[in-house]
């Protein structure tokens, strides 16, 4: 029998391993499984011979055909702001990179769902990286174990409160693993992370949002960036397939089931998306479903043609959305220096050519 990774298990199959393969006893399977994802998973404990409550010839089995490597850290870069960008080798050799936040109160961290990305978004640097492959749930849930490993954080108190899927790639075009990584996310008995803890990010894959809604149900942020489709169009290739028109129709129904507000993302671009006649815009749109407004300072990448929106334009953007009665944040950027902010983050991994 083949080694199996331990992290490439959700609950239900790990039982079925337990059972199947590894000849334990029906009426103990969910106990066992649930001491394996427990010592794992809560309390951070990545060797077998820790399971002292499991009988030693199970212990052996368990040695034997389950294994509880993760992937290396190849790079650790830390900014002068107390961001953490980590760069981990999977064991196929590509690379990711995930991003520690800290701030006063809570500390998020956002990880990757894809290695490159097929969107080709104007101002994000992973769009210039041609998409190499969609992540595992494994390895999507492995950035998650790595941060935690990183910080020793085990205790009962979260160090790392929340998670996002900001990072590298489009989590709606990698859907069963990003699905099956919240699922792993949200397990009381694991990692515990509330479905209100989680934000997932789209560009706007419009026909999976409502899946997600039924699915995934963790807070919804929408890349907007654009009061109308001449403009994202511009800046995102992927309106041309979903247009804005849609995009509201499917925000309605995700914020009407999963009763929350939906985040619009919205990069300020200075020329481009940013005048008062678009706040303007962007307000109709805002009417549509329950949401709010997080602007986001560009963060400028080597080689790309946009400019930031100065601050006081920023400012005024802001202003007439909260006019309007609507909440709009100006999100300030963590881990410029080391890259590790919004739309930096790129890897060198390159796909093979079969
Ligand atoms: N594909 C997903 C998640 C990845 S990016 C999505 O599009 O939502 C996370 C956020 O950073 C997105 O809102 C993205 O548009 C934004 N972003 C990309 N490049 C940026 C840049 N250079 N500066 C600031 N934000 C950027």
């Amino acid at each position: 029998m083949e080694i199996k990774n331990f992290f490439e298990f959700n609950f239900k199959s790990l039982k079925l391993f337990l059972h199947k393969d590894l000849e334990v006893e029906e009426k103990k399977v969910s106990m066992r499984s649930k001491q394996i994802w427990q010592s794992v998973y809560k309390k951070g404990s990545f060797e077998i011979s820790n399971l002292t409550t499991f009988p030693l010839e199970l212990r052996s089995k368990l040695n034997s055909f389950i294994s509880l490597k993760k992937p290396k850290i190849l790079k650790t870069q830390t900014s002068t702001d107390g961001t953490i960008k980590w760069l981990i080798k999977l064991f196929d050799s590509n690379e990711v990179e995930c991003v520690y936040i800290p701030e006063k109160t809570r500390a998020t961290l956002c990880i990757s769902s894809q290695v490159g990305c097929t969107l080709n978004c104007r101002f994000c640097h992973t769009g210039t990286q041609r998409l190499v492959k969609n992540l595992s749930f494994a390895e999507i849930i492995n950035q998650v174990m790595i941060a935690k490993e990183q910080l020793n954080d085990w205790n009962e108190k979260k160090n790392i409160t929340n998670i996002v899927l900001m990072g590298m790639g489009e989590p709606f075009y990698n859907y069963e693993n990003v699905k099956t990584a919240v699922e792993i996310l949200r397990d009381k008995e694991g990692l515990n992370y509330g479905p209100k803890k989680i934000t997932v990010s789209t560009a706007g894959i419009a026909n999976r949002i409502p899946d997600a809604a039924k699915e995934i149900g963790t807070y919804l942020a929408l890349s907007l960036h654009a009061p109308t489709d001449e403009i994202r169009e511009m800046i995102m290739p992927i309106n041309k397939k979903f247009r804005i028109k849609e995009l509201i129709e499917h925000c309605k129904y995700y914020s009407s089931v999963v009763k929350e507000k939906i985040t619009l993302e919205y990069v300020m671009l200075r020329g481009i998306n940013d005048s008062i006649e678009c706040a303007k815009q962007l307000i109709k749109i805002m009417a549509h479903f329950p949401c709010k407004v997080n602007l986001i300072e560009f963060n400028p990448w080597p080689g790309v043609q946009y400019l930031p929106t100065q601050r006081e334009d920023m400012e005024k953007f802001a202003k007439a959305i909260q006019e309007a009665g609507y909440v709009a944040t100006i999100r300030r950027s963590r881990g410029q220096d080391i890259l590790g902010a919004c739309g930096q983050l790129r890897t060198e991994s390159l796909k093979i050519k079969q």
